[in-house]
This record gives C-alpha cells, sequence and structure tokens, in this order.
C-alpha cells in the first residue's frame, strides 16, 4: 500500500503568517521553495547568529518580567537551541556562534540598562495568537505569528515591536516602518483578540554593531571593543519610533489584505502558478539564499525542515 505523503504546509491546517504573506508577495517561487518544499539554508551566517541570539535573549527577558540579570544564563540556553536546530556547525560558524552570543549578551543587557521597560501597563508579552478567517467557500484559514508585547496607556491599546537591524538610522528604512505589512498584521490581530483598535506602534530598534574583528585579535578583545563603543554610544545603538495608524492607514491594509488572501487561495489551490521574480534576487539587505536553486538548480547548500513555521509551538504548526 503506498503510504500518503503528509504536505508540509497546508493552506487550512497551517494557514498563513506575516513571514509567510511577505516571502509570497516578494516572489512566488520563494513561498514555493520556502514552504511548500522547505528548503532552508544549511549552516549559519554572523548576521543570522546575532539575530537569533538577540531574539531568543530578549523573548526570555520579556517572558521573566523584565529581569535582565539572566542574560548570561539565557544566552546559553539559547545557544543550545540553536546548535540542537542547526547541528554539524563547523569550526567556522562554532566561532561565529561564539562571537554573535558575546555581542548579543553585550547589546542586550546594555538595552535594558537603556531602558526600562517594566512600569509599562503590559496587556500581553510574546502573545502567540492564531485567528481564523474565512473565505466566501466556507473554508476557514488560520492567521498566525507572536507579538512582541501590547501595552495599554491612558486607555488605549499600543503595540510594542523589537527590532534588530544592521541601519536603523537609514531615513528609507524609517519610512518603511510606518506601513510596515508584519506589524500592521499584528496590528489587526490586536483589534481581533482585544475588540479594540490599536492606536499606533512602539518601535524599539537595535543596531547590529558593524565593527570587525582584526585578525590578531582575539575573540575577549573584540567583544571588549563592540561593549566600549555600545556603552559610549546607546543612543546610536538603540532608537524608539512612535508611528500612529490613521483610518486611511487602515483602510488601505484592509484593502491590501483582502486583496492578497484571495491571490494566495488562488496559488495555494493552484491556479496561480509559483512565478520567479528576478527583480527581488538582489536587494538592498542581500541577495536570496535561493539564487542557486533558481539559477542553477542547486540544492547542495539546503536543508529541509519538518514543519512549515519553526517560529511557532509543534501543535501551532497544525501537528494533530
Ligand atoms: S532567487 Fe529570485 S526568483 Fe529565485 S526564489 Fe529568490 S527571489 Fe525568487
Amino acid at each position: 500500500m503506498k503510504i500518503k505523503q503528509r504536505k508540509l504546509w497546508d493552506l487550512s491546517r497551517d494557514g498563513l503568517t506575516q513571514g509567510f504573506i511577505g516571502d509570497w508577495l516578494d516572489c512566488r517561487m520563494q513561498a514555493h521553495l520556502k514552504f511548500r518544499e522547505g528548503l532552508g539554508l544549511r549552516g549559519l551566517t554572523p548576521a543570522l547568529s546575532f539575530g537569533l541570539m538577540v531574539h531568543g535573549i530578549l523573548e526570555r527577558v520579556f517572558h521573566g518580567g523584565f529581569v535582565a540579570q539572566h542574560i548570561l544564563h539565557y544566552s546559553e540556553e539559547v545557544i543550545e537551541e540553536i546548535r540542537k536546530e542547526s547541528p554539524n556547525l563547523s569550526p567556522a560558524e562554532e566561532e561565529d556562534l561564539e562571537v554573535a552570543a558575546g555581542m548579543a549578551e553585550i547589546v542586550t543587557s546594555a538595552y535594558f540598562h537603556f531602558y526600562d521597560f517594566s512600569k509599562r501597563n503590559w496587556i500581553g508579552l510574546e502573545k502567540e495568537f492564531k485567528i481564523p478567517i474565512s473565505f466566501h467557500d466556507g473554508l476557514e484559514v488560520p492567521i498566525r505569528g507572536k507579538i512582541d508585547g501590547i501595552y495599554a496607556l491612558n486607555d488605549k491599546l499600543w503595540l510594542f515591536e523589537t527590532k534588530t537591524k544592521g541601519r536603523i538610522h537609514d531615513p528609507v528604512y524609517l519610512d518603511l516602518l510606518t506601513f510596515e505589512l508584519q506589524v500592521m498584521l499584528y496590528g489587526w490581530a490586536v483589534w481581533k483578540l482585544y475588540g479594540k483598535r490599536p492606536v499606533g506602534v512602539s518601535y524599539n530598534l537595535i543596531q547590529r554593531p558593524q565593527l570587525r574583528r582584526g585578525k590578531r585579535e582575539t575573540i575577549p578583545q573584540f567583544l571588549q571593543r563592540v561593549k566600549e563603543d555600545v556603552t559610549d554610544r546607546l543612543g546610536f545603538y538603540f532608537i524608539q519610533r512612535e508611528v500612529v495608524w490613521t483610518d486611511e492607514d487602515w483602510a488601505h491594509f484592509q484593502g491590501d489584505f483582502t486583496q492578497t488572501l484571495l491571490e494566495i487561495r488562488g496559488w495555494a489551490d493552484r491556479a496561480i502558478r509559483s512565478t520567479r521574480n528576478s527583480r527581488t534576487c538582489v536587494q538592498a539587505w542581500g541577495t536570496c539564499s535561493y539564487l542557486p536553486i533558481c539559477s542553477r538548480e542547486d540544492c547542495g547548500g539546503f536543508t529541509r525542515r519538518s514543519v512549515p513555521f519553526p517560529e511557532l509551538g509543534g501543535v501551532e504548526n497544525g501537528d494533530h
């Protein structure tokens, strides 16, 4: 008897996240390779290691009620998690991970020293959501994600969002924050969950250190230099921006969101092809990791994941 293989991603079972929608809008082929085929780059880059470290530490500090004294312990936990998800790291990747962990400890310690978030009136932290939406034919699709934070101020709801980037001072990047898909989708989720439209979002932007390790510099020497730079320039490494959403912003979002969902439904039903969009292969923030596959069918550097959204829990991935 032929055993029927379980699809990695199914629209009604697994649903959609902001990451999925963003990838799909960029390039259908990218969404196909990532979510239908489950392909992802093997190994780690220094920027990815740093991002994973910071994200993992912040998540734990938020969960733990903003007690920043445990950052070193959290850092060890995150390293172990990364090693489990990316086994067989090369010696160079292990060294990059060690450097990334050290930098993440420095940056997150300074971040919680610079800001005191404990006084805010938190309604939710690291809030995972799964909100069903229905298509005209009755098909239900969960919209899913995890919100960094939601807090109340003067009886109004605000979204709290932390971002770690290599260029937080770029005016183009700051302009993009005003109508970012991820955050407006999270605002929509807050509206559905709490029955109240959030006023806007408070962005907390963290600059990724851009210092390079010298050829003769040891890791402790380099980390000491990073620490001095972060301590000397706290206002450069951390900035806050508030974006208030207007009625027009919401009208735009609702229209775009509805249209996008209809198109993704057509793609999920195979009525829309997984077209390649060569204009998005190389962007300001880097080259699409799937270029070796699209250009010469080279899958050598890739591995397959077993769930469509590893950042959300197993049950949340439709493991039932
Ligand atoms: S390399 Fe280009 S065409 Fe291929 S998935 Fe990436 S963005 Fe799409």
